[in-house]
């Protein structure tokens, strides 16, 4: 009988390359890219993301998904194409959240015209607007949950329901939520998808992707990848390896700061709108709290009208401005200007990305300081 690994214990030791030679405790790194022809099955190159470092790392990310296979990507760009590319070809149509990582919704928009493949951005994020929109040649149910800017919460059982019943495959970008706070798979979902540039790195030095699925599927999405060639160094991997070491005490520490933060700006005379899953004014707290076990360390909020958003955000001292998200550092962004700005006006009003709206990815600071920070610049503002 194999005993269940904790998550704290996947993260510290699954995947790791043993140090055979000289018993190091830490994994070596191979930067081959030449490796000996063996006859055999397994030939290792670096674009066909089975060095020792990319095998092994694959490893941990499939046991943080509950999966049978990981594959690790250049970028959550790389993981996401290859992916979409990998389950849709010429006639095929997709139904799309509208509420989307803004690189995604574009590369839809962009790419997908030239390769003759359909697409519905659905109207709403409940499962009614996705079943809306499916069609006879629909092949995939795309989601993001919590979303990103409005941390808008989709149904993963609900969504899994469908898919199965349509006979389609549901893919998710569970970047926002890492692994430590949501595992899709366990829902019924089919692919979960990573920019681990985000959580997964977490101190804002990696840009990396990663795909956690069925062997089956894996096998689908590693025969594109091949092709397409967004492998990631070897180097990069064991950087990655070693970030995920501390992903869950990084990701507790966040969720925990977030929450009081969340707290705090909604009980704030100044601030008009509190956009965070574990705030029980949201209107999908019970369906978040259902499928999640910690409400992630992103939140979106807006001031008061009289208080212009660009000017709170340079006030700031301690708070970065930034246009990624998810390091042990704080940032702050405005969506309309960064993330969503190519997205038209009309567009971003219609699924509520205001020009007064403030994406907020807390860190890890002590949360005293980071109420400091934002009460000061809130009064700088207003004087
Ligand atoms: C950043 C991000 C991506 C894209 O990842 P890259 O690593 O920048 O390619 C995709 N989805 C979400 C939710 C993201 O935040």
């Amino acid at each position: 009988m194999t005993k269940k690994i904790g998550l704290q214990t996947i993260c510290t030791h699954v995947g790791e390359v043993k140090d055979e030679q000289f018993k190091g405790a830490v994994s070596p790194i191979y930067m081959s890219t030449s490796y000996q022809f063996d006859d055999v099955d397994v030939k290792r190159y670096p674009r066909y993301f089975n060095t020792p470092n990319q095998e092994s790392l694959s490893k941990k990310i499939a046991a943080l998904e509950h999966a049978e296979a990981g594959m690790i990507f250049g970028s959550g760009m790389a993981a996401i194409s290859t992916t979409l590319l990998a389950f849709l070809k010429t006639g095929d149509h997709v139904v799309v959240q509208n509420t989307l990582y803004g690189g995604t919704s574009n590369f839809i928009r962009e790419e997908f015209p030239k390769y003759g493949i359909e697409f519905s951005f659905t109207k709403g994020y409940d499962v009614a607007d996705f079943e809306a929109e499916i069609k006879e040649n629909t092949k995939v149910l795309y989601i993001e949950t919590p979303s990103n800017p409005l941390l808008t919460i989709t149904d993963l059982k609900g969504i899994s329901n469908l898919a199965k019943a349509k006979g389609l495959l549901s893919i998710i970008d569970n970047t926002f939520a890492s692994p430590v706070n949501q595992n899709p798979i366990d829902f019924g979902i089919d692919i979960v998808v990573h920019s681990a540039t985000k959580y997964l790195g977490g101190h804002s030095d990696i840009l990396a992707g990663a795909v956690a699925c069925s062997d089956l599927h894996m096998k689908a999405i590693w025969n594109v990848a091949k092709n397409l060639g967004g492998s990631l160094s070897d180097f990069m991997v064991w950087m990655l390896e070693r970030s995920i070491k501390t992903l869950v005490l990084r990701v507790k520490a966040q969720n925990r700061n977030a929450k009081k933060l969340a707290k705090f700006l909604s009980s704030h005379p100044d601030v008009k709108n509190v956009y965070y899953p574990g705030l029980k004014s949201h209107p999908q707290y019970e369906l978040a709290k259902s499928q999640m076990r910690g409400f992630g360390g992103m939140l979106s909020f807006e001031l008061n009208e009289n208080l212009d958003a660009l000017a709170f955000q340079k006030a700031l001292k301690l708070i970065k401005s930034s246009m990624s998200l998810a390091g042990v550092e704080s940032t702050m962004l405005s969506p309309y200007l960064t993330s969503h700005a190519l997205l038209t006006q009309e567009e971003r009003d219609s699924i509520g990305v205001t020009n007064g709206l403030i994406r907020f990815s807390v860190g890890i600071e002590t949360k005293a300081d980071l109420i400091d920070d934002i009460e000061q610049a809130i009064q700088q503002v207003k004087a």
